[in-house]
């Protein structure tokens, strides 16, 4: 079987003279192993294209038995000279591309991740994002897109809205309504009313970032600006509800399951 499909390298190796292995995320199959074989000689066939954080077309075979996948050739589309040059920009776009790899996405979900990593990489080319916000933002807008978009209207205890859209003001003079929590096992806002112990305290301002990061494209990303307080109330809830949801924690700089 053989297909063509547009690829990020997510890494390159060698083995033996003149082969070479490549970690793929390929838009519509999610992340696979191929190798290249002559790969490392071959201006022709794969010109440019065996360099990690490189977009390609490639044309990718199986082995005589179906044992695993041999690219035949490339065409390189864009090889993010901005992101090569910048030390930081590349610290960062490891740590997004560590994580597209822990999350072991298949088929289903992969292009809508693909789009989501591509469009990341492309306003990074070109602009500054800090490095405290953009694994935040990945990480929280990655995991809203499989599925797991947070509950931010209702209260997911009682069911009452407690959104910065509901009419919350009006119904009750309480002030408890006003204390909100995060219940990451439940995906989604607690009420002041319902006393959950185990919901991460969440002001009224990370609640209303939340819910920008679910409408937001990484090209509005820039213009997001959050005081530290902020930023690392939302911190503690986005690597609680990933680890929760996906089973991924950052440990000594890698993603483990956990
Ligand atoms: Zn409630």
């Amino acid at each position: 079987m053989e297909f063509t499909e547009k690829a990020l390298v997510l890494k390159v190796g060698r083995f033996r003279e003149n082969d070479v292995w490549l970690k793929l995320f390929c838009a519509g199959r999610g992340v696979i192993t191929a190798f290249a074989f002559g790969g490392s000689r071959s201006r022709r066939r794969f010109c440019g294209c065996l360099d990690q954080l490189v977009l390609a077309t490639f044309r990718i075979g199986t082995s005589r038995r179906g044992a695993y996948n041999v690219l035949q050739e490339g065409e390189l589309l864009q090889a993010f000279p901005g992101l090569r040059a910048d030390t930081r920009k590349i610290g960062l776009v490891a740590h997004c591309l560590k994580f597209v790899e822990a999350v072991q996405l298949g088929q289903e979900g992969a292009r809508q991740v693909f789009d989501l990593l591509l469009e990341t990489l492309t306003t990074l080319e070109t602009q500054a994002l800090g490095a405290e916000m953009l694994p935040l933002l990945f990480k929280a807008k990655l995991t809203f897109e499989q599925g797991l978009a947070p509950d931010l209207a209702l209260c997911v205890r009682c069911g009452r809205p407690v959104s910065s859209h509901g009419p919350w003001d009006h119904v009750c003079a309480d002030e408890d309504w006003r204390r909100l929590a995060f219940s990451v096992e439940r995906g989604g806002l607690v009420c002041g009313l319902c006393d959950d112990v185990q919901a991460e305290p969440l002001c009224l301002g990370s609640v209303r970032v939340l819910e920008w990061i679910g409408r937001s494209r990484p090209a509005d990303w820039p213009k997001l600006k959050l005081e530290p307080d902020m930023r690392r109330e939302l911190g503690r809830v986005v690597d609680r509800f990933v680890a929760w949801h996906l089973g991924l924690r950052w440990e000594n700089g890698t993603y483990r399951k956990i």
